[in-house]
């Protein structure tokens, strides 16, 4: 069971965004940037090109929804989107409120206290649709 299952059954805790019957978005917990979501289709599958096309469309248009929120919540120039999972052997899909190339690499991290995860991820859910 991935860790990203566990967070879906609810068997650890996430700062939730947004969830339907089948994905949920939630923040990252080591953010490249303020606001850094993951969207994951609640169904635990590897790789994203393993998914079903009908169940990638699914998820691109569950992310489509997500983004706007976070371009809406969160000042950026842009929302960067990119899918790795060499860490989480369970699809998800970043989404990145990015200024600079940088916002993307994955190197440079934010910490956030409690307080901001909370908030963020609260404002965030409260621009969707
Ligand atoms: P990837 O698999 O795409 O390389 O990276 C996995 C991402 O999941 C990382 O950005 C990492 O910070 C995030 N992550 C790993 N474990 C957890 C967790 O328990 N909770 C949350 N919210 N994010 C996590």
């Amino acid at each position: 069971m991935s860790i990203f299952t566990k967070i879906i059954t609810g068997e650890i805790p996430s700062y939730k965004v947004a969830e339907n019957d089948d994905f949920v978005a939630f923040l990252d917990i080591n953010p490249n940037a303020k606001g850094h979501t993951l969207v994951v289709p609640k169904k635990e599958e590897n790789k994203i090109f393993d998914l079903s096309k009908e169940a990638y469309a699914s998820l691109m248009d569950f992310s489509y929804d997500v983004a706007k929120a976070i371009e809406i919540a969160v000042p950026c120039k842009r929302v960067g989107m990119s899918v790795i999972g060499l860490e989480v052997p369970h699809v998800h899909v970043h989404l990145i409120p990015i200024n600079i190339m940088a916002d993307m690499q994955f190197v440079q991290k934010v910490s956030l206290t409690h307080e901001e995860f909370v908030g963020l991820a609260a404002k965030i859910a409260s621009k969707l649709g």
